[in-house]
């Protein structure tokens, strides 16, 4: 490493960067390549010889820039958002430039005690119980995602349980969550040894706007409880990925409380609301709940991969996934005085992720972090209006934070087609959808959600102003037209 070079190298890199975000609105904004596009460009093998750098970020523009899906373009409303910032980026290029691997205190202190910091600062600001944090006896880590960190919580109150019923009784541990829930939970509890006969995705229905049932868990609870299985966990969504919308916090950890469940809330997307106090009422009853996490990455500027997890017992946690060898034995662990993230996480190695985090809510502060979210969610109020003025289109699902759910309604194809059944009016939403997300100008996805096929539209990429909502609006209305004329002749 020649620090010459890299100071050389660097500042190509940052002006290489710094055009791609002036240019990114010229880029089809999902990649339009077919698959294997890239083995015909590139070479069988790996050179023997040095090439430069200006040469390689020549092929990343010509020959990988046409497989990117550009996430942050602000004509980008597909998935969630995963909010790239100035400050995120230099966080993540500082940890590159340190490279320290912070498995224990002792492998790099600093690493270990901002995290600490930093994970007490923001549950501070998203309003979590002060049992949930460091300074109440409770702690956070960041993990890579959200799967990681249910793997890890399932794992701690697994073995809770097992210690006191015996481990041969794991296969009657019965875990709960909505049909709603994101699918990573089933891959976590698949992987934790729990029997996926026994992973119960409770009906949701639109009477609850999908919401989970206090009710309906309750019921279910009682019915294992009769066949002698042995309920273990719950997990609670604030902001499903279909439709954000929010589980009854307080009555699911109520009932939760009764039967002994550990319950994990999983906020990836909506949590990062909950620094703006208005939002933070969708976190009543959190008090009650084991463990919460949400995505730094999805729309708090902090760059994949920053999975914020607090937990009320960290003992559960480390108790199920602490390893000392020989080889990490040192004083700091001994005297108990530290915390050790090696085991608070499934690997050994970790990133000093803390000080993306650390300069994103240092370099724009709260103030201007609250104002950005409250941006998001006025554009997204001002699209539902778009959307709702034109009698063609119908918002299928409430808007609770920045993202839209909407599709051509049943009426505007009852104008063209006599008999207009369900399953035709998913099937043209689902058209109108491939052609919007084919032509490149925006892009994108959908869900189905009680048998109905709806597109959602999540704003919160860091270019994303009035004008490409706009721009959107009309892109969306011109493909409709098309297809609606394409229908009747
Ligand atoms: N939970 C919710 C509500 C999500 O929306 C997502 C992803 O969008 C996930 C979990 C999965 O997150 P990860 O990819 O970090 O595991």
């Amino acid at each position: 490493l020649d620090p010459e070079e890299f100071r050389r190298q660097g500042h190509i890199m940052v002006d290489f960067l710094a055009d791609y975000f002036n240019d990114i609105e010229k880029y089809p904004v999902r990649s339009q390549v077919e698959p294997g596009y890239l083995k015909k460009l590139l070479a069988d093998s790996a050179p023997n010889q040095p090439e430069s750098i200006e040469k390689i970020l020549q092929n990343v523009r010509k020959d990988i820039f046409p497989g990117l899906t550009h996430w942050q373009s602000p004509n980008f409303f597909a998935y969630f958002p995963c909010i790239s910032s100035t400050a995120g980026i230099l966080g993540e290029m500082l940890t590159a430039g340190l490279n320290v691997v912070g498995f224990n205190w002792i492998a790099s202190p600093a690493a270990t005690e901002l995290e600490c910091i930093v994970m007490d600062w923001l549950g501070k600001l998203i309003n979590l119980p002060k049992t949930h944090l460091f300074s109440g006896g409770g702690g956070g880590v960041i993990q890579g995602t959200t799967c990681e960190a249910m793997l890890c919580t399932i794992v701690a109150a697994r073995d809770q349980m097992l210690d006191k019923v015996g481990r041969e009784n794991i296969d009657k541990l019965v875990v709960y969550a909505s049909d709603q829930t994101h699918f990573s939970f089933q891959k976590a509890v698949k992987i934790s040894g729990i029997k996926l006969e026994n992973f119960r995705a409770i009906p949701t229905t639109k009477a609850t706007e999908y919401a989970l049932c206090p009710i309906s868990l309750s019921k279910t609870i009682q019915e294992d409880k009769k066949t002698g299985l042995l309920p273990l966990f719950l997990c609670a969504t604030v902001g499903t990925t279909s439709t954000t919308v929010v589980d009854p916090l307080k009555p699911l950890c109520e009932i939760a409380k009764e039967y002994g469940i550990w319950v994990h809330v999983d906020a990836a997307y909506a949590g990062n609301a909950c620094i703006c106090p208005e939002f933070q009422h969708f976190l009543n009853g959190v008090e009650n709940a084991n463990s919460f996490s949400l995505n730094a990455h999805k729309w708090l500027f902090s760059i994949l991969d920053c999975c914020c997890l607090w937990v009320k017992d960290p003992n559960s946690l480390t108790k199920a996934l602490s390893t000392t060898p020989e080889c990490l034995r040192n004083k700091a662990t001994d005297s108990k005085q530290v915390v050790d993230y090696k085991d608070w996480q499934i690997s050994l190695s970790r990133r000093f992720r803390a000080l993306k985090l650390w300069l994103v809510l240092r370099s724009y502060g709260v103030v201007n972090l609250r104002n950005f979210i409250r941006s998001h969610v006025k554009m997204a109020k001002h699209f539902e209006e778009l959307v709702a003025v034109d009698e063609r289109f119908e918002i299928v699902a409430p808007r609770n934070f920045s993202m839209v759910c909407f599709r051509v309604s049943p009426l505007a194809l009852q104008e063209k087609v006599i008999f207009v059944e369900e399953d035709q009016v998913n099937k043209f939403n689902a058209k109108v959808l491939e052609s919007i997300n084919s032509c490149g100008n925006i892009h994108m996805t959908h869900a189905v959600v009680g048998g109905v096929y709806m597109m959602r539209f999540a704003i919160g990429a860091p270019l994303t102003d009035y004008r490409h909502i706009n721009m959107a609006w009309d892109v969306i209305r011109n493909h409709v037209n098309v297809l609606l004329k394409n229908l009747s002749s």
